[in-house]
């Protein structure tokens, strides 16, 4: 195992639309090694806004890997190999509600998992953890991705519970009508789980941007591919609006962190 002498303060994990990052200065572009196999991609280290950013696009430039097969683990191992202590990970998501409009950000809070077959620990054994995920993201991460939102004057809804189906394949009318009106989740996606539950065994201050692309099939509402097309083009010009901000914004140093997410392995150990 190689470790990477590189170092970054803040991961960022780009969903649909997101395969990089404008504005990074003193860019360096790197394969990281980790004990799950690989990323899924090389990782692009730059500087922005003063800090040192870890790009990945989830699904592989030019979007080869499907929801089901991005390596997870490996992911946010890699990150962490490189020292962040943030990752804000963005996801375009349906809509399981009419008042969160396509456009729309929204930062959940919960999360429901519908998948299937993941890879979802660190700890196979003999180390057995159990972390908790009453809250699954970090809330001081979440409050400076909704108030930069806001001054951006971007349309945000603070609160959301995703729920995470194992695709590709999108939902059934009948499975799209269960989620919304039995389970009460707000949006609906496909990569949250495992990526969320990882970082938190890692450690890691974690928290999602989720960009409304369209209703989910509940809706009866057929959309265009063209209408779709262009949501998601808003939606990922102002993604890097936001995350610029965000940026800037956290703080300088790690240590100055309000929230509990690096101790989330104090009680989980067994
Ligand atoms: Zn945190």
């Amino acid at each position: 195992m190689i470790t990477p002498t590189e170092k970054a303060q803040i991961g960022i994990i780009g969903g649909s639309g997101v395969y990089q990052l404008e504005g990074l200065t003193d860019i360096k572009e790197i394969k990281v090694y980790t004990p799950y196999g690989e990323p899924s991609d090389y990782i692009t280290l730059g500087t922005l806004n003063g800090k040192r950013i870890a790009f990945l696009p989830r699904h592989g430039k030019g979007h080869r890997i499907p929801p089901h097969k991005v390596n997870y683990r490996a992911n946010i191992w890699a990150l962490k190999q490189l020292d962040v202590k943030w990752i804000i990970s963005v996801s375009a998501v349906g809509s399981l509600r009419m008042d969160y409009k396509p456009g729309d950000f929204v930062i959940p809070d919960q999360f429901i998992d519908m998948t299937k077959g993941r890879q979802y620990t660190f700890f196979d054994g003999p180390t057995v953890a159990h972390v908790s995920m009453a809250d699954p993201f970090c809330d001081s991460l979440r409050k400076v991705i909704i108030s930069s939102a806001k001054d951006l004057g971007i349309p945000v809804h603070e609160t959301g519970t995703y729920i995470c189906i194992e695709g590709p394949r999108f939902s059934t009318r009948a499975e799209s009508r269960v989620w919304r009106e039995v389970y009460k989740a707000d949006i609906i996606g496909m990569t949250l789980v495992p990526e969320v539950n990882l970082a938190c065994e890692a450690q890691l201050c974690y928290a999602t941007i989720a960009m409304v692309t369209d209703y989910d099939v509940w809706a009866e509402h057929p959309v265009t591919a063209e209408e779709v097309g262009r949501v998601m083009n808003a939606n990922v010009t102002n993604v890097k609006k936001l995350l610029g901000e965000v940026i800037k914004r956290l703080p300088e140093k790690p240590n100055e962190r309000e929230c509990s997410c690096c101790n989330s392995l104090k009680t989980a150990l067994v």
